[in-house]
């Protein structure tokens, strides 16, 4: 299991890569492009390959986390369009980054209903990977399920991924956070979790774990990220991710939130601590 967090990129890729080595990280995410805006971005095809090969020597997972302000479920004509050109030019830049994934949140129905919702998301995924040939995967992350966010359940989850025409380039990235205050697992029933995983064939595409406590309550909704150990759901139980031999191939990235990135090597260390 590797184990890392999430890093800024704003100094460039193979600077991220080269501060997640120094924090102990053997897997890091970082935003394709400024996660508030969704203005294009121009890729620097030097430093992308610099830090792709720098990643590769060390043995270090890399994960993209594509901007928040996308909607795949939008109504809106135009933001369904910038939904689709922004999110294929942050698989462009992942894929340049030898990323495993770019993280996309799922959609909001907006009012429309859950069916409107799932549909419209279907169909702007498959404009999205129409043309797409690259390796890094669309990854869908479950949501807590604020205001009108679909995806909260892994079940879900696999029918939308099943619903694509071009399923092998969507894969998933699980928020242990988010499915807490979603209401999907608790300590007592992480092993049915990790069984419907299996079951649903979730498991055989799930790419990474974002590895967050949550400082909301479980089945409150609220996606609000705590440090391991200081939130709702506790140490012991965000552990048994770490312990599960079925989760042993994934990266774990953690999104807590921290005052300096340099926090993230003594979070960093506790994981390994907590993993025994
Ligand atoms: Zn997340
Ligand atoms: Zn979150």
């Amino acid at each position: 299991m590797k184990i890392g967090c999430h890093i800024s990129v704003a100094k460039g890729f193979y600077k991220a890569a080269k501060r997640a080595h120094e924090l102990g990280a053997d897997a890091f995410q970082v935003f394709t492009k400024n996660p508030r805006g969704l203005r294009p971005k121009k890729l620097n095809r030097a430093d992308a390959e610099k830090g792709k090969q720098y990643c590769g020597e060390q043995g270090i997972t890399l994960v993209c986390h594509t901007p928040y302000i996308t909607n795949l479920s939008t109504p809106k004509p135009d933001l369904h369009e910038v939904t689709i050109r922004s999110i294929k030019e942050d698989l462009a830049i992942a894929d340049a980054y030898g990323a495993a994934g770019a993280v996309v949140h799922c959609g909001k129905h907006v009012g429309e209903g859950e069916e409107y919702g799932r549909r419209r998301m279907v169909e702007t995924l498959n404009l999205i990977l129409d043309e797409y040939e690259g390796n890094t995967k669309l990854l869908l992350e479950n949501t807590a399920g604020q205001g009108s966010e679909l995806g909260l359940s892994i079940r879900e989850l696999v029918e939308i991924r099943e619903a694509v025409n071009k399923p092998e380039k969507v894969g998933f990235c699980f928020d242990t956070c988010h499915a807490f205050a979603a209401g999907i697992w608790t300590e007592e029933t992480f092993t049915d979790l990790v069984d419907e995983m299996e079951e649903t064939k979730y498991l055989e595409n799930l790419v990474a774990i974002h590895f967050n406590d949550s400082k909301a309550p479980w089945g409150s909704r609220k996606d609000r990220h705590e440090k391991i150990g200081k939130g709702e759901i506790g140490a012991q139980a965000l552990s048994l991710f770490l312990r599960e031999p079925r989760f042993k191939r994934l990266p774990v990235v953690l999104e807590t939130p921290v005052e300096d990135e340099q926090e993230y090597a003594e979070e960093i260390r506790y994981l390994h601590e907590l993993k025994g």
